[in-house]
């Protein structure tokens, strides 16, 4: 199996570390992620600089662009063969319901899904990260099946594991999107220069988390899966939107 691995933390962090060891047993895992942490990058393609694709000590190859890029140039130019599967993460760090717009995380996975192979984004429930181990080992899982029971049709699924361990899991769970909360303001500090700067606040805590949801699952101890569409369509809004036009 040709396995396509990617995220949005950096080629250096942890969970993906993890997430190349769980999977290298099933097959070819080729490593291609951002240079640094590219958290928050969402869909975004650099189209105004060159990208460069260098080789980390471990074999690892990193990008210096988004993680949309990494995966698009891999599948694009660098590997000889489509990948069977792209997978994402593991991110530090949950990305559920409307984090998954802004997400670098899903974003990887996206685009595999976009170019036509089934894909995966993997995150852990919390930023410490303590068992990146079973994340691993719910990917590992996950495309194992996919080895042995293709899925049939074009699927992005957005898999959200609490950071607990294996033992302690519940089960797993097939989600619909929560929502959150408006995000925090943001944060306003002077620099020692004495200039005012603003970092982006927190996201919102969790606003729609009832039963059925990735909140409500990953909450109870159960792996949230989650399969996603692209197509942002507002279908039940046409008839409306022609109705004010006609106004
Ligand atoms: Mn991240």
């Amino acid at each position: 199996m040709r396995i396509l691995l990617s995220n949005d933390d950096g080629y250096f962090a942890p969970g993906l570390a993890a997430l190349a060891e769980a999977l290298a047993p099933l097959g070819q895992v080729t490593v291609v992620a951002p240079e640094r942490d590219r958290s928050g990058a969402s869909n975004s393609l650099t189209l105004d600089r060159p990208l460069r694709l260098r080789t980390a000590a471990n074999g690892f190859y990193f990008v210096n662009g988004t993680p949309t890029d990494c995966v698009h140039l891999a599948v694009t130019g660098m590997l000889e063969e489509l990948p069977d599967i792209v997978v994402s993460g593991i991110n530090a760090g949950s990305n559920m319901g409307d984090d998954t717009l802004y997400s670098g995380t899903v974003a990887a996975a996206t685009e595999g899904y976009l170019l036509g192979v089934p894909s995966i984004a993997m995150s852990l429930s919390s930023h410490q990260g303590k068992h990146f181990e079973t994340a691993g080992r719910v990917a590992r899982e996950l495309v194992e099946r996919f080895a042995r029971q293709p899925f049939g049709k074009p699927v992005l699924l957005n898999v959200n594991v609490p950071d607990i361990p294996w033992e302690q899991l519940k089960g797993q769970r097939v989600t619909r999107l929560g929502r959150r909360h408006k995000a925090e303001p943001v944060v306003r500090q002077t620099t020692p220069r004495g200039e005012i700067v603003y970092w982006v606040g927190a996201a919102g805590p969790a606003a729609d988390a009832a039963d059925g949801t990735d909140f409500y699952a990953v909450e109870q101890g159960y792996v949230s899966i989650t399969p996603l569409q692209i197509d942002l369509t507002h279908a039940a809004q046409i008839g409306a939107v022609n109705s004010w036009l006609a106004g």
